[in-house]
């Protein structure tokens, strides 16, 4: 099924994220989890395309495994600047033989080698290009409440959203935040600007002091004090940290829900524990 049906029902919906690791070896423990996850039975599950260092080369094949062996829902991620265009329509292929309908179509990080590929500069390329080969393909974009990092600020950002959308992106799904007030007031500028498709708000929980920091060294994401409190008091205690880490996500995502926003995905990394209570603990919500 195609996610923007899926969220076209207007009620509350819960998606969870994995990703490939960067060791081939690990394929198996990935592939474990996600099954598990997806057991959790969430509305779809996404996949990621070579995030943080990990191997693309079994994105289709886990979001395969997950359609057609517990049947829920696979959105997988694709990157283009790294890739060529004959890449990217390989890929392409591969998710049309396996059933896949839905893709997240995206930039995708510049290596620090600084070497990319030349076919694409931007995911509004990408989108705008896969929208004229299947017309039909569902597509989502990422998109970010406190500006893209490399973005000038906001506004500009903000255009560069719109871009994606008049591309043909069907929904976004945001960049973690911890602080909902980031959120509704992002929300209020992107529906100004005439960006009216549906938001999944993107929720991490954090469940290890490591963990944050290097997320927050990476992306610049505001943490407000009452989280930093959390992470000073229970960072070197992991049970603490793990328990402290799931409730604070619970909480964003009840105030999110009751807020009016329906879409909530949940960035995983590959823990059926982590998602699982999460899934329970919204059990009369969802
Ligand atoms: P774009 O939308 O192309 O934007 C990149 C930058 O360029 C932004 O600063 C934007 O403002 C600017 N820009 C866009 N268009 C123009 C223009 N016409 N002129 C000038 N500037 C412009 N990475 C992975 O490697 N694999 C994944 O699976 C993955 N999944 C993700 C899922 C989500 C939900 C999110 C939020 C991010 C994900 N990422 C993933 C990270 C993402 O690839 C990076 O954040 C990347 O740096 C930007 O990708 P994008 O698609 O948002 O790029």
């Amino acid at each position: 099924m195609k996610i923007r049906e899926i969220l076209a029902q207007g009620r509350p919906t819960i998606s969870f994220e994995v990703f490939p690791l960067k060791k081939e070896a690990d394929y198996q423990s990935v592939e474990e989890a996600a099954l598990k996850i997806a057991g959790l039975r969430p509305d779809f599950m996404s996949v990621t395309y070579g995030a943080g260092g990990g191997t693309s080369r079994y994105t289709v094949e886990i979001a395969a495994r997950i359609q057609k062996e517990r049947g829920v829902n696979a959105l997988a991620h694709l990157t283009c600047v790294t890739s060529t265009r004959e890449k990217v329509h390989s890929v392409l292929r591969e998710m049309r033989e396996n059933g896949i309908e839905n893709v997240l179509a995206l930039r995708g990080d510049i290596p620090a080698d600084g070497r990319v590929e030349t076919d694409y500069r931007y995911a509004s390329e990408l989108i705008r290009e896969i929208r004229q080969t299947d017309p039909e393909l569902c597509i989502g974009a990422a998109c970010y409440p406190e500006g893209h990092v490399e973005s000038v600020n906001k506004t500009a950002d903000i255009e560069h959203l719109k871009e994606k959308v008049d591309a043909g992106c069907d929904f976004v799904t945001t960049q973690m935040f911890f602080d909902n007030n980031i959120l509704y007031n992002y929300l209020y500028r992107i529906r100004e600007r005439g960006i009216t498709v549906p938001v999944l708000a993107g929720i991490m929980p954090v469940t290890n002091a490591k963990q944050i920091a290097r997320i927050c060294s990476m992306s610049g994401t505001y943490l407000p004090s009452r989280f930093k409190a959390i992470v000073d008091r229970f960072g070197d205690r992991p049970a603490a940290m793990q328990q402290a880490g799931i409730a604070y996500a619970t909480e964003q995502i009840i105030d999110l829900i009751a807020n009016g926003v329906n879409g909530i995905h949940i960035y995983s990394m590959n823990r059926p524990d982590v998602a699982e209570r999460i899934r329970n603990s919204l059990s009369e919500i969802l």
